[in-house]
């Protein structure tokens, strides 16, 4: 199920043919805090209002033309003003392919340096997302760039991949904040683990390591057992609760959310938002078939979505 829902992410023709169904568009909704940027700064300031935090995502990847690429990276550029003006405690995750990263690496490097340029005088941080292992080397290189330059750039280790460890201490050397997460691609069985059993040890195996590592990294899971481990970890060694932070996707795991939160964690939620939602919601679909069965379960009862954006928070 998980291989047949990464495969159709990329397929366009299923794309096409999925989108004509508006099921499909009102089940992605509960993933998504809505198609245009006011959707999302509400979703935001719902969450600080809850004593979370967010970091914002304007859905888009593998970009097709420069012109696109360019237009994003203004739209991005427009978000960062839009979050300095209205949203505390909420910063900006990127891909490095909706920028031209498979385009053409160097307009892709310039692209980011604009936006890290302008965070950093807004104050702000730049998450960059990890996409799949195609992207890995040239994410890494980009962003240790970027770190150097502007300081305000991080970006994201996945424990599916071997490699994950030697990057991990690569970045830390340099002192770049990470997201630690699973990872949400289909890799082959070369590169990356395949039983989860094995994921959750590198997890925890990179966790550990980036808890004793002194820099504001961020554990990004919804599994309660992973999150435990984290806690009592962070406990047993005296790592202060400020001193990192958990991160969850918009409308996964709210009781989760709300329950770290309470205990005095800090909590950052990941918003995506905009028109370009299909990959996204594939992923998400693919990581646990209960998704699958609230989809058929629009589809059959054609749900209606009530307008509202913080039902999912
Ligand atoms: C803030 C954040 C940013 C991320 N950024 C990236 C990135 O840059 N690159 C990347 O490859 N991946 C990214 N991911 C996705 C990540 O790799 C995993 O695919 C995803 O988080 C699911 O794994 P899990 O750690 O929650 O554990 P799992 O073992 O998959 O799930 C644990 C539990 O979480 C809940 N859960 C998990 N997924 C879902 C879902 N889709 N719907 C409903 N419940 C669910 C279920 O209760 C499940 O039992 C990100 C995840 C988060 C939280």
């Amino acid at each position: 199920m998980r291989a047949l829902f990464l495969y159709l992410a990329r397929r366009e023709r299923f794309k096409n043919f999925a989108l004509k169904f508006g099921f499909f568009r009102k089940a992605a909704a509960r993933f998504i805090a809505g198609d245009a940027l006011e959707d999302a700064v509400r979703v935001v300031k719902l969450a600080n209002r809850r004593k979370l935090t967010g970091t914002l995502d304007l859905l888009g990847e593998n970009t097709l033309t420069k012109e696109d690429a360019r237009t994003a990276c203004e739209e991005l550029i427009r978000v960062e003003d839009r979050i300095h003006r209205e949203c505390a405690g909420c910063n900006l995750s990127i891909k490095l392919t909706q920028i031209g990263l498979k385009l053409d690496p160097g307009f892709c490097e310039r692209n980011l340096a604009q936006i890290a340029g302008h965070a950093k005088n807004l104050g702000n941080f730049i998450r960059v997302d990890m996409e799949d292992s195609s992207c890995t080397d040239q994410t890494l290189d980009i962003v240790e760039r970027a770190f150097r330059d502007f300081g305000n750039v991080g970006t994201v280790i996945q424990s599916y991949l071997y490699r994950s460890e030697r990057d991990t201490a690569r970045m830390l050397k340099e002192g770049i904040p990470i997201r630690l997460v699973k990872g949400a691609y289909r890799e082959p069985a070369t590169i990356a683990f395949r039983r989860k059993k094995d994921t959750d040890a590198n997890f925890i195996r990179i966790m550990k390591t980036l808890l004793d590592s002194e820099i504001h990294h961020a554990i990004a899971t919804h599994d309660s057992s992973i999150i435990r481990a984290a806690k009592e970890y962070a406990r047993s060694r005296g790592i202060p609760k400020d001193s990192f932070e958990f991160q969850m996707l918009y409308g996964i795991r709210r009781d989760l959310q709300r329950q770290l939160a309470g205990e005095g964690y800090n909590v950052r939620i990941y918003i995506p938002f905009g028109a370009q939602w299909y990959a996204y919601f594939m992923r998400r679909l693919a990581e646990r078939p209960a998704n699958v069965a609230f989809l058929v379960r629009s589809m059959l009862l054609e749900r209606k979505t009530n307008g509202r954006f913080d039902d999912n928070l």
